[in-house]
């Protein structure tokens, strides 16, 4: 995923008192709600300079708000079930999980006041006869019912607060999970989980969004294999795309249809993806180094088709780059890239059904100029390669977050440079370090590659992840 960098202000506030802490979970909320203003990669590289000025009036404020707080009673009026203690997250308390998951089929009932989530997911315990509690997360959820082996729970069976689910006696060998959820992208504006914008549904899970969807271990060592039947209404929705290839589609009663998607491979839950609305299609295709003929779409609205011709250029060239350079095939029959002016998180790799804000897509002759062309083809190719260097082969934890990101930037790098001129970029690319990372690294926002701790893992999608590589380069070379 490329973004924008992002702010510590949440988990420096939170340091500063640990009595104060929970008067620091709104100010959290207010600015994970300013991400969209520090969105997409391509914006990042160019303009990342000019977020200091509103990260340091942020944790400026963060100070005033708490010292108001210390002074004045709360107001009696106070949502307590919303007030939230941001949890600090250890990279010293990792522990394998207790249970893993072998495949998830999810169902999505698509509605205009709100969505019903359901899950069935077929679990095992790493240790048969452990006995152990499933802990599973889960944000902003209506829990409508959770059925263990065609049994539905009752109360005492499972504990559940703001953030978790807790199934307190699960079975001590493999069995069946249904879980069914009430959500409301309408509302939604955190811009993380399942949203609707602009008529149209999308999602955004990495790196901890899928917990808005449903319950479920919500990290990146619980892979399992996904389908995801999706069902709305055919004139508001024509268009139904998640992850994998598509096997099934029909009509409905009532205006309806349904599709049903089908990812073979194992995934993390953060690649989860699902896209519902007005689009229309560029289609392609691109036959694989093995003879396999894979279809290639990017859907935009309408209007937008006609600026979609340099992206899918860069989509075909990333392939043939893959295959020629390191030697790997795409590995399903479809790709499919989503380009709307409503997602705020610049570019998402999820697993064939990349996510882009239009602006990293769309290109016409009449107004791009060279720098816009090779934007387009970094970050296309970016996502892409993503494919293999954080998809197929995915992290262990949130910690590990530069591997992928540095890998990736260091293949969308060397990309760019055999498309276009090796020195030209070499000389964009160090002078982004210079001009980005160097302040960022002398300022308050300076951290290690790999943190030792984290509140919200959306505060580390900064220059330091997603250049390492050749921060690595210029340490040894220069
Ligand atoms: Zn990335």
């Amino acid at each position: 995923m490329d973004r924008e960098q992002r702010g510590g202000c949440v988990r420096e506030a939170a340091k500063e008192s640990q009595v104060q802490v929970s008067r620091v979970a709104p100010l959290a909320r207010v600015f994970i709600r300013k991400r969209p203003l520090f969105s997409a990669e391509v914006t990042s590289r160019r303009n990342s300079g000019i977020l200091y000025p509103s990260l340091i009036s942020t944790r400026q404020a963060s100070k005033r708000l708490i010292c108001s707080v210390a002074t004045e009673p709360a107001p009696k009026q106070v949502e307590e079930p919303q007030m939230e203690t941001p949890k600090e997250i250890f990279l010293k308390d990792y522990k394998l999980p207790d249970y893993y998951f072998d495949s998830v089929d999810l169902k999505f009932l698509l509605g205009e006041e709100k969505t019903i989530v359901s899950s069935k997911i077929s679990v095992f315990p790493r240790i048969d006869g452990s006995g152990s509690a499933l802990v599973l997360d889960g944000h902003d959820l209506k829990l409508l019912s959770v059925k263990v082996n065609n049994n539905e729970l009752k109360e005492g069976d499972y504990h559940i607060d703001a953030r978790k689910l807790t199934l307190l006696s699960p079975p001590n060998s493999a069995f069946t999970l249904e879980i069914d959820t009430e959500i409301y992208p309408q509302k939604n504006t955190s811009l993380e989980g399942l949203y609707k914008s602009s008529g149209n549904f999308c999602t955004q899970c990495e790196a901890e969004g899928f917990r808005k969807i449903t319950y479920y271990q919500d990290r990146p060592d619980i892979m399992a294999k996904y389908t995801c039947r999706i069902e709305a209404d055919k004139s508001l929705y024509p268009v139904l795309l998640s992850n994998g290839n598509l096997i099934e589609q029909g009509d409905l009663e009532g205006g309806r249809h349904y599709v049903l998607w089908e990812d073979p491979f194992k995934k993390p839950c953060y690649l989860f993806a699902l896209v519902a609305g007005q689009l229309e299609s560029r289609d392609d295709y691109f036959t694989t180094r093995s003879g396999r003929k894979v279809s290639l779409r990017i859907w935009t609205p309408a209007q937008d088709l006609p600026k979609t011709a340099h992206a899918m250029y860069s989509l075909k060239a990333a392939m043939k780059w893959d295959e020629d350079v390191f030697g790997l095939e795409y590995d399903l029959d479809l790709f499919n890239i989503v380009a709307v002016p409503d997602f705020n998180m610049g570019a998402m790799e999820n697993k064939s059904l990349n996510i882009f804000n239009s602006k990293l897509v769309l290109a016409s002759p009449e107004t791009a100029t060279d720098a816009d062309y090779a934007a387009i083809l970094g970050v296309i190719g970016h996502e892409y390669f993503h494919n293999w260097t954080g998809n197929r082969v995915t992290c262990r934890d949130w910690f590990q977050l530069s591997l992928k990101e540095g890998l990736t930037v260091f293949r969308d790098q060397e990309f760019s440079s055999d498309m276009g001129s090796r020195t030209v970029k070499r000389i964009a690319d160090v002078s982004k370090l210079r001009t980005y990372q160097y302040p960022q690294d002398a300022g308050p926002m300076a951290h290690p590659v790999r943190p030792h701790s984290y509140i919200k893992m959306d505060n580390f999608y900064t220059g330091k992840f997603l250049l390492v590589m050749i921060a690595d380069d210029l340490n040894t070379n220069v």
